[in-house]
């Protein structure tokens, strides 16, 4: 048997973080058994579903390199086959036209309600046995089993058994012929040929009838895993308003994708106690029987922490690849400036988020416009001015470019002056960056390169001399 998972979203907003982990989990649990995996639009909603939608779960699947095997396939386009099945389900008895009104429906319902009974179909139609007249309305009823019961036997949850005395007799096709969604899941689950069916469990109650209908179809049903939900930080059900729920939110954020995966992985998996997987070591480890049958609630300092060290550790150019995205969105071209792997790699120690280091890194591609104004008053003294007008010179005739260079220079004139290394630092990062943060100095000038660094002390000790120092 090859495996085969699918992720199914219903396109009616982002591609939110729940979705994100069951499309993970399918995606993972395919792999790893060599399977295919399958992306499926449910679009049959068609007053919910927009097109704005399918590509947000397209651009979320691509940004967190959640590739499929197959699809996407649109349900709206596999109208045919529906009506194709639902007609062999009328052929074979295993399904019936309907004939009841709206208003007989409510009425019973009403009675049921007063009864204190769960209210369901009461199968008047059930042995009609007649199509319906020309221009008469009629709906398509599943012929549910009347006694006996269904067993899920849920690789997350155990073992759940629903009595088919519970379950009322499904429409499949409304009257104007389109198909209802769980009897498109089931169509599309038989022909796709799914092995696996990993998805949240507030679909475990629509299981039992799905299961009915593949049966009724003569289709042994697929293994089911219902994964628990994720519930906010302080253990209440996700909200939108309660922090980030959509996947590219945690893009703009500045999170990479491998974080985000490897949060997604631990919410609600685990493999002893590590923490940190690979996308490969997922693949090799996921299993559907490690998934926690308890819900996970999320924990942003968790991403926050596994943010910081895909930034220190990924490849600074797939980091660069990211960070340049956020530059643009900053108004930030990297082109004009130093290599943005090397600044990668000079802010990769500090900062937790790509937005924190976007910003960080602003002033390796655009002169400060002014200077921090604590950092000025603090670090730009009139005793250390003719210290920053020495260094100038002493950078200028540098030859080589380089940080040891620098370094020399820096170190060599501090000691003649007697003067801390910071007290010269400090002032020069104030020149170069408008703030007294940087990486470590000369690395700073080395790729800032020569030109910058002198017209950017320029800048400050014209500065000085018109606006004083303190
Ligand atoms: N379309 C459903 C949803 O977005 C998922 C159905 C399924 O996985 O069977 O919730």
């Amino acid at each position: 048997m090859t495996v085969k998972t699918r992720f199914a979203p219903s396109p009616t907003g982002y591609l939110h973080i729940g979705g994100a982990r069951t499309a993970l989990y399918s995606y993972l649990y395919a792999r790893r058994h060599g399977g295919s995996f399958v992306l499926r639009i449910e679009d049959t909603d068609r007053e919910r579903s927009t097109e704005e939608a399918v590509n947000a779960i397209l651009e979320g699947m691509a940004w967190l390199g959640l590739e499929y095997d197959e699809g996407p396939f649109y349900q709206t386009k596999r109208f045919d086959r529906y009506k194709e099945v639902i007609q062999q389900l009328l052929d074979e008895g295993k399904a019936y036209y309907c004939f009841c009104t709206r208003e007989r429906l409510d009425k019973l319902r009403e009675e049921q309600m007063a009864r204190k009974q769960k209210p369901r179909y009461d199968g008047h139609c059930r042995n009609l046995n007649r199509t319906p007249k020309q221009g008469e309305e009629a709906v398509v009823r599943f012929r549910n089993p009347l006694d006996g019961e269904v067993v899920v036997d849920d690789r997350v949850k155990g073992k759940v058994v629903f009595q088919n005395a519970e379950l009322d007799d499904l429409i499949i096709a409304r009257a104007d012929g389109t198909p209802t969604y769980n009897f498109t899941v089931v169509v599309d689950d038989m022909d796709m040929q799914i092995t696996h069916v990993i998805r949240g469990d507030d679909h475990l109650n629509n299981t039992p009838r799905q299961i009915n209908i593949l049966r009724a179809l003569g289709v042994e049903p697929p293994v089911y895993a219902h994964v628990p939900m994720i519930l906010d930080e302080h253990g209440k059900k996700l909200s939108k308003r309660a922090g980030a729920a959509s996947v590219m939110e945690y893009r703009d954020m500045g999170f990479l994708p491998e974080a985000v995966l490897n949060y997604l992985v631990r919410l609600g998996w685990s493999h002893g106690d590590q923490e940190i997987f690979s996308l490969d070591e997922m693949v090799a480890l996921f299993d559907i029987d490690d998934i926690n049958s308890a819900p996970s609630s999320m924990n942003p300092s968790k991403l926050l922490w596994l943010n910081q060290h895909y930034i220190k550790h990924s490849d600074r150019k797939h980091v660069a690849r990211h960070l340049s995205w956020h530059m643009g969105r900053l108004g930030i071209a990297p082109s004009q400036g130093p290599a943005l792997e090397r600044v990668v790699e000079a802010l990769s120690e500090r900062a937790k988020t790509l937005v924190e280091m976007a910003q960080s890194a602003r002033f390796f591609y655009q002169a400060p416009t002014e200077y921090d104004a604590k950092a000025y008053k603090k670090h730009v003294t009139e005793a250390i001015l003719p210290v920053l007008k020495e260094l100038r010179e002493r950078l200028a005739a540098l030859s080589t470019w380089t940080g040891e260079a620098i370094h020399a220079q820096i170190h060599a004139l501090a000691e003649e002056r007697a003067l801390g290394l910071g007290k010269i630092a400090q002032p020069l990062r104030v020149a170069v960056a408008g703030v007294a943060v940087s990486p470590p100095i000369d690395v700073t000038l080395e790729l800032l390169g020569q030109e910058q660094v002198l017209s950017r002390i320029d800048r400050l000790l014209n500065h000085a001399a018109t606006e004083g120092s303190s």
